[in-house]
């Protein structure tokens, strides 16, 4: 009986020994919640990037990650400009759900406006689960302070507040002085000087340089911290002023056209970042323990050197050109190295599919539109197999919408008449397919439309004369936007 006794209690230390060392062994994140690294680029093309089949702009940094990543041939940001697309990002809605459908005016501490505190950003789920959060660059979710990204949900800022930004520090701060000496009271937001948490900084590097540089910072600070990071890298490159650095343009001289020549050196200068960053990672032994998801946050500006072939049209447009953005996933061991994902996935999904991954509680009665797409995408299966992804822009006094529906989309654009096309077939969106298929472009457009009954009035407008052509119109007035002739 003493034998047994013993035997017992030597059974119960073994055990209290093996799950003090394992409790010990839990919080290494190394099996627990990665690393997520999000580079945004700003109005970059479909076409403007080599994994995605540009001849004219090498980036063999993101190359080398995409080939041993997943690159998405149908990657789907919530709308066709920057604002709207953020929001989404950030709060995982429709940025229409929630007053945000325009992007706000520059300058917009003036209006004291930004995205509603009413929604938690992914940035807040995140750090509340332990993760050291930062983002370097652009902001454009609201200027005043209590929309500042320090308070809501990033622990570390650096970059700028508003819609864009001057590239050349030697110039952008030359001319601020210049207009602080003369008294204006608002300087436009693309010459402010950069801000770190909150204190203004002397910049003094190409901006996109100087954003691969804060990015490799933050990595070098915090990775061989406990916790885990979430970094939204978000570079204002290659939107427009088109300002490539002097040494990245003399690589692309043999580009006869100026505005493509600049494009071309701008996200270069991106790919030399992503490359700095992926030795970052490499030399902190974090690399395999980082998600990274490179992207666009809309379609390229074909009239400012962007180049979104095969897709139809650009930035602000309901067609593919407008919202369809080079993506790819890559995180070694968990990502399918050299695969294509051509399943339709939105920007919506991330706040789910980052959730789950970090397991993070998402707080009690937060709306998503989006959904968590990991196992989906692991087991090559459609996450939105017979559900709509949307895209609708509004424009002066009517409004444009996409429907995108496993291999179909609906298409209306300009007043014209609802359009049908059979993406997988056409990814140009050239042959309209409605007169065959009546019946699906109805049950799509009115499932929209059942959508759009979910939408809240603007909380503002990029310019006060689109308030105003708003009111004039009555605006949205939906019930014209999907009716079929
Ligand atoms: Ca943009």
């Amino acid at each position: 009986m003493r034998y047994r006794r013993f035997y017992l209690l030597s059974s119960v230390i073994a055990l209290t020994a093996i799950w003090a060392f394992h409790s010990k062994q839990s919080p290494d994140r190394k099996n627990e919640q990665p690393n997520i690294l999000v580079v945004l680029c700003d109005d970059l093309g479909y076409n403007d990037v080599g994994f995605n089949g540009s001849k004219d702009i090498p980036t063999p940094a993101l190359d080398k990650l995409a080939k041993n990543g997943t690159i998405f041939s149908s990657a789907y940001v919530a709308h066709p400009f920057c604002g709207p697309s953020r929001t989404s990002l950030m709060t995982g809605r429709y940025a229409h759900k929630i007053g945000a459908q325009f992007n706000l005016p520059p300058n917009s501490e003036t209006i004291g406006e930004g995205v509603p505190l009413s929604e938690t950003f992914i940035s807040t789920v995140l750090q509340k689960s332990g993760y050291k959060t930062g983002i370097i660059g652009k902001w454009h979710l609201g200027a005043i302070q209590k929309y500042h990204p320090n308070n809501r949900g990033f622990d570390e800022f650096y970059g700028f507040l508003g819609g864009g930004h001057n590239y050349h520090p030697e110039q952008f701060k030359a001319a601020y002085k210049k207009q602080k000496e003369k008294g204006t009271e608002v300087i436009f937001e693309y010459l402010l000087p950069l801000e770190h948490n909150g204190k203004e900084v002397d910049e003094t590097e190409y901006l996109t340089d100087a954003f691969s540089r804060e990015a490799v910072r933050f990595i070098n600070n915090t990775a061989q911290k406990k916790n885990p990071f979430f970094l939204y890298l978000s570079y204002n490159a290659p939107h427009t002023p088109l300002e490539g650095k002097k040494e990245d343009l003399e690589k692309f001289m043999h580009i006869k056209d100026e505005k493509r020549r600049n494009y071309a050196a701008m996200v270069y200068a991106v790919d030399r970042g992503v490359d700095q960053i992926t030795k970052a990672l490499e030399a902190n032994g974090q690399l395999e323990n980082t998600l990274i998801i490179f992207l666009s946050d809309n379609g390229g500006r074909t009239d400012a050197g962007a180049n979104n072939f095969p897709l139809r049209e650009s930035k602000g447009s309901t067609c593919e050109g407008g919202y369809r953005v080079p993506m790819f996933f890559h995180w070694p061991g968990k990502v399918p190295a050299g695969e294509t994902f051509n399943f339709p996935v939105s920007t919506l999904d991330f706040y789910p599919t980052f959730a789950a991954l970090a397991k993070a509680n998402v707080p009690k009665g937060k709306l998503l539109d989006g959904k968590n797409i990991w196992e989906d995408f692991l087991h090559k299966t459609n996450s939105h197999e017979n559900q709509n992804i949307y895209v609708l822009r509004h424009r002066e006094g009517y409004t444009d919408v996409g429907i995108r529906n496993n291999e179909w989309k609906a298409l209306k654009t300009n007043q014209n008449n609802w359009k049908l096309y059979n993406l997988n077939k056409d990814i140009g969106e050239n042959q309209d397919l409605s007169h065959e298929n009546p019946e699906l472009l109805k049950s799509m457009v009115k499932e929209g439309e059942k959508w759009s009954r979910s939408h809240s009035q603007p909380r503002w407008f990029h310019d006060e004369q689109t308030g105003i052509e708003w009111l004039t119109a009555q605006m949205p007035h939906f019930d014209q936007t999907f009716r079929i002739d």
